[in-house]
């Protein structure tokens, strides 16, 4: 069973798709964290996030097994990300490993952009999360400043913006919802209510049941 969970910046997608893998037993991929590790290895090496042949090699040589958690999850490096994934042969260097992981045996869910449309078009069901962007943007100055990051509510809404308008409107796979996918909106429902009806909806329609 492969399960694609899509959407916008600090929509809940995550914890929705590691909800999905821990209630189905499903083995689960966060593939922002590659575009991530690929923004980091670039800034590290001191390039630019918008040098084609640094961003190239970075995505080529990625060994997902090495990936500094910590390093990957501050705002500059989601704001570099989304600039090393609208280059198309980034998304290329990048997508046989997310289809691997796709296929492999007893299932996966994959959390992203173009998961429903583009890494795993076949899955068995999709989902798009959203919610309005100030919800949003609190949701990540939370989680920012939780981590000690000195961040300034007003700056991280106009990051978002920005991240929201660069995902969907980049030529190659763009953010977008499947046409098949199933709209959850987290403005006003808790990330737990939207698992569990995610759940209850994957469970409707494939028939397999969760563990717990
Ligand atoms: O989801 P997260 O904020 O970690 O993703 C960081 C960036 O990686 C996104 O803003 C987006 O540009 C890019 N991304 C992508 N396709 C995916 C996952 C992430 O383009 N499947």
């Amino acid at each position: 069973m492969i399960i694609a969970v899509d959407g916008t910046l600090a929509s809940g997608k995550g914890t929705v798709a590691r909800g999905i893998a821990k209630a189905f037993g499903l083995a689960h991929l966060d593939t922002g964290a590659l575009y991530r590790a690929v923004a980091v290895e670039v800034l590290k090496a001191g390039d630019d996030p918008r040098d084609h042949d640094a961003a190239l090699m970075a995505a080529k040589t990625l060994d997902p097994s090495r990936i500094d958690e910590i390093a990957i999850r501050t705002a500059e490096a989601g704001a570099a990300a989304s600039v090393v994934a609208a280059q198309p042969d980034v998304r290329s260097a990048l997508f046989d490993l997310q289809r691997r992981f796709a296929e492999q045996e007893g299932g996966a869910v994959l959390d992203g952009r173009d998961i429903g449309t583009v890494v795993c078009p076949d899955a068995d069901v999709k989902f798009y999360i959203d919610a309005d962007p100030r919800i949003r943007a609190e949701r990540r100055w939370r989680e920012l400043t939780a981590k000690g990051e000195s961040v300034q509510l007003e700056d991280i809404e106009r990051q978002l913006a920005e991240r929201d308008a660069r995902d969907s409107s980049r030529e190659t796979a763009p953010l977008m919802r499947a046409e098949d996918a199933v709209l959850l909106d987290t403005t006003h429902l808790s990330i737990d209510a939207t698992l569990a009806e995610a759940v209850r909806m994957i469970q409707n329609k494939t028939g397999v049941a969760p563990r717990n």
